[in-house]
């Protein structure tokens, strides 16, 4: 009906326009983006769309050159689980405390910064694993610069670890090795560096591109030089931020404090946070009262590349939401409000990730050009010849890619990887965890199970062929 008035014409003759169109729709329907751009053109309009949450959206001003300056980088560990994630992050912390600012007892506010002896800074998350980091790269925030991938060494290279090298480079994020635990008597880094070769993972000193240090978490051996090789990773990335402007940055976590408030970690990524500064993050706001560093210290100004615990916001916004520091306490406000009421109809809103029903119509619109696929699988066979068949599928039109693939049951890492790349999951012979289950409905997710490869291969094929008759 609002279409229809827009452009002068009769709501019946949007509906009809609709039907030639494949499209059902009713008078108070919500059309999207690309529903009214098809029809709009059968009317001979141009439509330019301010999306319908300008005014919630934040424009960040891009910065010059020369205010540039250059900033530490923020690093993420991952790994398979009891390979050492958690011990290094400790070891790392707890070794660079020096005299003098000793301070507080160090708390998990979700991550901390250290200073390596040279003087150079280094920003880690300290919620180790890719289930974060994906979780977080899946609402859109990208926080961290370079991957330290821990293999311990009296093990092998594991599914997880596999899963976590796989996030680390579908995220184009560079990757460090890291092969733990060479204290311990049957250390063998050799063989990992063999098994992870096998998984085009080639190390320097095997004349691969990929940085390696041995390190044990225990003992700290080669913990200084795994930095120094952080460091030179980071270097390439040429880093940079403007640390004078109002701050920017990312949600780490958050948490209620009974008698503090809201206590909110934020990720500096631009600018510098001030006590004082009106906060917006997400669908929150409020002054900041008072910053702690990780251990408990108050901080009265906090520039890039710095984690910080901040209390004054109204609420606890979501790991990887976006903060930015606003003019008036009135305007965050006011965002803040429409923001809150967005997500609530969101909440009954349609479908936003691809599904194989939906193929058909984007298709039509003429702006779906890759498939994405996660299969997983019961045997590793039977994941090669899907996985082989479905790339065959390839048209000019579209192509598929196989994003990840591996043995086991579908896992919430998998959904979370799904929902950060909007892909579909194949499972053959295998069935999603209840946790994998409920992430994939709140994130509409598809998740399509097989039994029989050539069943598998023929949905697919119509899928993309637009054929596919839909399921609901
Ligand atoms: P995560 O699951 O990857 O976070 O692994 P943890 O850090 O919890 O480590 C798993 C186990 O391995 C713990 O018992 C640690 O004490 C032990 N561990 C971790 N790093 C080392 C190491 O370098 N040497 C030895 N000997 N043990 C280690």
């Amino acid at each position: 009906s609002d279409l229809a008035s827009l452009m002068n014409v009769t709501v019946n003759e949007v509906i009809s326009t609709c039907m030639s169109l494949g499209m059902f729709v009713s008078i108070n329907q919500r059309l999207d983006a690309e529903a009214i751009t098809i029809i709009t053109d059968e009317f001979g309009f141009d439509v330019s769309f301010t999306t319908a949450d300008e005014d919630v959206e934040i424009i960040e001003e891009t910065d010059v050159a020369e205010d540039l300056l250059d900033r530490a980088p923020i690093v993420t560990i991952m790994g398979h689980v009891d390979h050492g994630k958690t011990s290094l992050l400790d070891y790392i912390r707890d070794s660079k405390v020096t005299e003098g600012e000793a301070g507080g007892i160090t708390q998990h506010i979700g991550a901390y910064d250290v200073t390596t002896k040279d003087g150079k800074k280094i920003a880690f998350l300290d919620t180790p694993g890719h289930e974060a980091f994906t979780a977080m790269r899946a609402r859109g925030a990208k926080i961290t610069d370079v991957v330290i991938i821990v293999v311990a060494a009296d093990d092998n290279v594991m599914p997880q670890t596999k899963e976590a090298i796989n996030h680390a480079q579908v995220a184009e994020v560079p990757i460090v090795i890291a092969i733990n635990k060479i204290d311990k008597p049957h250390a063998n880094p050799d063989k990992i560096k063999e098994e992870l070769s096998q998984m085009n993972i080639l190390v320097e000193d095997w004349g691969g591109k990929y940085q390696c240090q041995e390190v044990s978490a225990k003992t700290g051996q080669g913990v200084e030089e795994l930095l120094e090789k952080v460091l030179l990773e980071a270097e390439l990335l040429e880093l940079k931020a403007n640390p004078e402007k109002n701050a920017v940055g990312t949600v780490i976590e958050a948490s209620l404090d009974k008698g503090r408030g809201y206590l909110t970690t934020l990720m500096i990524q631009g600018g510098t946070l001030k006590i004082g500064d009106v906060l917006l993050a997400g669908p929150h706001y409020g002054k900041v009262k008072a910053m702690f560093d990780y251990r408990g210290n108050k901080l009265k100004e906090v520039g890039p590349s710095t984690p910080v615990q901040m209390l004054g916001l109204d609420g606890a916004p979501q790991a990887g939401d976006r903060f930015n520091v606003m003019d008036t306490e009135r305007e965050a406000r006011e965002i803040a409000n429409k923001r809150e009421q967005i997500l609530r109809e969101q909440s009954v809103r349609t479908k936003k990730h691809i599904t194989l029903d939906e193929i058909g119509r984007r298709l039509a619109v003429g702006n779906f050009k890759e498939l994405n696929v996660i299969i997983k699988g019961d045997v590793d066979g039977s994941i090669e010849a899907l996985g082989d068949s479905l790339l065959k599928l390839s048209t000019e039109e579209v192509q598929v890619n196989i994003i990840h693939k591996g043995v086991g049951q579908i896992s919430e890492s998998d959904v979370l990887l799904a929902s950060a790349s909007d892909a579909v999951i194949i499972g053959f012979q295998v069935r999603p965890s209840s946790g994998a289950r409920r992430i994939a409905e709140n994130e509409e997710i598809e998740i399509r199970l097989y039994s029989i490869i050539y069943d598998a291969i023929n949905e697919i094929k119509d899928a993309m062929e637009g054929l596919l008759e839909p399921t609901e």
